[in-house]
Formats: C-alpha cells, sequence, structure tokens
C-alpha cells in the first residue's frame, strides 16, 4: 500500500467482480489503489453494513439540453444521476437542439454540459438518413456510438432511417468497427393509438410483432456487414429467441431493457396515467417474467433507464397524444434491486446488468467495477431500508415519475466520483463530472 492513500472506505459488503465480501478499498489520485482485507490497519470511513456497489453506468439518458433544457438539462440530470447512484452517464443524441449530428453540433452539447455535470457524462451521435458522410468524423471526435431509429423518433429533427438507409450506416460504421445502437420497431407494424385515456388500445397499437420484425431485419443487416449493434430497450420477450440465435451464430448483438419493462405492467396503468407511456410500450406481467429470465440467462446483457423525460403538461391523459417518455434516472437502482431480490438475484447481479456491462458496452473500462486501475466512483447502498417515492424528492427537473407511491427497498446514502464524494444523503457537492470522450 503505498503512502499516499487520499481515501478509504470500509464496508462489511464490497461489491466486487469475484463478489460480496468484507473489505477496505484504498483510493491514490481518483483512482482504486487496491481493496485490501477488512481490517486492514488504515484510517478509513467505516461503512458498516451498508454496501459498497460501483458507481452505476447508464448509457441511455435522454438530456435535452440545449434546446429543450425545459424538459430537463445537465444539471438537473445529473443530480438525479448521483442522488440514484449513478456516476456515469452517456446522453442520447435526440430530444436536444440540435441533436448531435455533426462534430459541430457535438461541440455545441458538450459546451452546454461543461461544467454542469455532477457525474461523468460521455454522449452518442446519432445517424440520420442524411448524415453517413458525419459518423466517421463523429467517432473520432469520441462518440460512444450512433443511435438510430427504424420508427418515427418523436421529434421531426431525428428521421428514421428505411432499411436501405440502414444497411448504409451499419456498412459505414463497420469500416470503422463502431457501434450502432438501435430503437427497433417496425413502422408497418405500428397503427395510430385510438384517442383518449385508456392504456390497453395504446398497447394494441405497438404491438410484439414491431420489435421483432425491426429486430429481425437489424439482425439480418448485422450479419451481412459484420457491423456491432445493440438492440436498444427491449420490451418485447418475443423477440429473444431471434437474438439468442443471431448470437449463437456468431452476429454482435448486445441488448438492453429497461426497469419500467421490468418493474411495471401494463394491467397496472391506470387510465390516463401517461406518466407510464413509453416506446416501446410497458407490456404484460407474463411477457415481464421472460424479459427476467432473460436478464437471468444472459439473453439480456444490460439494465438502463431510457430516462426521457418532458415538461408537465405534454404528459396529458390522451395516451396518443402524451409524450412517450418515462423519467426514472434517480429510481433506477432501487427499483431493479426490489424486483431482483424478490426473484432471488443478489446485488452482484444488479451491478453486472447496471454497472460492468454497460461500461463495458460503452467501452468504458476504466468504469464498472471495484477494482485496482477503475475510477474511484462508487454508490453507497443500504439495500435493506425502504423509501416511499415521493415525486417532490426528485432532482430532475420535471417531477413526473410512474413509481409514484410505490415503496422501494435500497436506499442511496452516498455516491462518490473519483474518490470525492458528491451526494450525501440529499446533500450535493459542487459539480466535480467530466465529459467523456471513448477512448477504444
Ligand atoms: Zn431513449
Amino acid at each position: 500500500m503505498s503512502d499516499d492513500v487520499e481515501l478509504a472506505l470500509r464496508s462489511t459488503r464490497v461489491v466486487t467482480p469475484e463478489g460480496v465480501r468484507a473489505a477496505t478499498v484504498t483510493v491514490v489520485g481518483g483512482t482504486i489503489e487496491a481493496v485490501l482485507p477488512y481490517e486492514v490497519g488504515v484510517p478509513a470511513v467505516d461503512l458498516g453494513d451498508d454496501a459498497l456497489l460501483p458507481g452505476l453506468v447508464d448509457t441511455h439518458v435522454h438530456v435535452n439540453d440545449p434546446g429543450r433544457a425545459e424538459w430537463e438539462g445537465f444539471w438537473t440530470a445529473t443530480r438525479a444521476a448521483a442522488a440514484g447512484g449513478i456516476t456515469t452517464l452517456v446522453d442520447m443524441p435526440l430530444n436536444s437542439l440540435p441533436p448531435t449530428t455533426t462534430v459541430g453540433h457535438l461541440r455545441i452539447k458538450r459546451q452546454a454540459a461543461q461544467g454542469r455535470t455532477h457525474v461523468d457524462v460521455g454522449f452518442w451521435g446519432g445517424a440520420l438518413p442524411g448524415n453517413v458522410k458525419d459518423l466517421r468524423p463523429l467517432h473520432e471526435a469520441g462518440v460512444f456510438g450512433f443511435k438510430a431509429f427504424l420508427s418515427p423518433s418523436g421529434v421531426d429533427e431525428f428521421p428514421h432511417l428505411d432499411s436501405t438507409q440502414l444497411a448504409c450506416s451499419l456498412g459505414e460504421i463497420a469500416g470503422f468497427d463502431g457501434l450502432l445502437i438501435v430503437h427497433a420497431e417496425d413502422p408497418s407494424r405500428l397503427t395510430d393509438a385510438p384517442a383518449g385515456p385508456a392504456y390497453a388500445g395504446f398497447l394494441a397499437s405497438r404491438p410484439h410483432a414491431a420489435e421483432t420484425d425491426a429486430i429481425a431485419q437489424l439482425l439480418h443487416l448485422a450479419r451481412r456487414s459484420n457491423a456491432r449493434v445493440h438492440v436498444l430497450h427491449l420490451s418485447s420477450a418475443a423477440a429473444l429467441p431471434l437474438i439468442a440465435a443471431a448470437r449463437a451464430e456468431g452476429v454482435r448483438v448486445t441488448v438492453e431493457t429497461c426497469p419500467h419493462y421490468l418493474t411495471l405492467s401494463a394491467e397496472e396503468v391506470p387510465d390516463g396515467a401517461s406518466e407510464f407511456k413509453c416506446c416501446p410500450p410497458i407490456r404484460e406481467a407474463a411477457n415481464r417474467d421472460l424479459l427476467w429470465q432473460a436478464l437471468a440467462d444472459g439473453t439480456i446483457d444490460c439494465v438502463v433507464t431510457d430516462h426521457s423525460p418532458s415538461t408537465a403538461d405534454l404528459k396529458t391523459p390522451d395516451f396518443a397524444t402524451a409524450w412517450g417518455g418515462i423519467s426514472g434516472l434517480q429510481l433506477s437502482l432501487p427499483a431493479i434491486w426490489t424486483e431482483a431480490r424478490e426473484r432471488g438475484h443478489q446485488l452482484t447481479d444488479v451491478v453486472r446488468w447496471m454497472s460492468a456491462r454497460t461500461a463495458a458496452l460503452a467501452g468504458l473500462d476504466r468504469k464498472g467495477a471495484i477494482a485496482p486501475g477503475r475510477d474511484a466512483d462508487f454508490a453507497v447502498l443500504a439495500p435493506e431500508d425502504t423509501f416511499t417515492v415521493d415525486p417532490a424528492r426528485l432532482h430532475h427537473r420535471n417531477p413526473v415519475t410512474a413509481y409514484a407511491g410505490k415503496t422501494l427497498h435500497g436506499v442511496v446514502k452516498s455516491t462518490w466520483l473519483r474518490g470525492q464524494r458528491v451526494y450525501s444523503e440529499g446533500e450535493f457537492a459542487e459539480p466535480k463530472g467530466r465529459l467523456l470522450t471513448r477512448t477504444g
């Protein structure tokens, strides 16, 4: 152990890649130096039985800043993240104005974020019908990959790709071994949701087949181009056999799902409760069980929030026209942990889904584990403590949530970024987040 240890944290439950154990973690220069025995003789912050987790890495967040900063923003989103134990987020390229579809636009986004982030922030680029020439420059400027839609995105400035355009973008991205992340719903399978407050009509307008058909097409083109692809926010378990089969033949595909698909169900959505509206939709409880099985067997790689807020006035009681997006940043860890523990999973599983694998997806090799050489990013969690979700205590800009009134297990006590405490018991430090660029 070196003499210049700046911080040591001791807990009876440190979640390491090898499992949960009592340990003391030392930090030098913002980096984890060592994971030592619990009883080692160094002065340490004693966390008792609170669990020490690697900070979560959320690779699917819509910050919407600049341009729609009244929906969210770097300041508020990263406070919500820190309060939820998330130490790194990667921002989606749309809903901000401009969208992150050229190097110039990336520069504008970075300017908006600079000095205003409580956690580390990276950026995805966007693949649009007309910007194939921008993809390589964006890759070289440090975006972590490219997002494309196969159906309308919800905002006019971010049009979706048809199959020819998708093949063209994939070919370009394969040329530099980049990553394409895809909103996979087939527009020919979508219908207009009926006006009104009933959830069933909206759900029926975005059937399982919309996802399975789009994913089948994506896998077909990924196989042909040998490009790396990632299926965003999988909702339908019907697509799982396709994905498993493609992976078994060597297609380079990864898959994420979200806390709302894993912890909420169509049956429980009240009439007019458009805080539950997102695309693809929250489906039936039986489908949710299959998603959990796929997480357990590894067909689904990771869990991310798809935090996609708007102003409260756009969440009208009409499921046809209300904004589609769920705000889950601050609650994703307790929501998942609450359901996971009831289904017999451990904290190590949650950390694998929400930190290790998401860090790997984005190539963030300094994140995602409590291990020597990694950034000293931590979440301190009281796993057995419970709280009831009060929208007024959430830190994202518009306090709309599908989790209001739910009692969840797992209280985030503090959050640490490169060895510095950025959040503790409801209080935030000055912003210490950095803007990240792809290194691999
Ligand atoms: Zn999204």
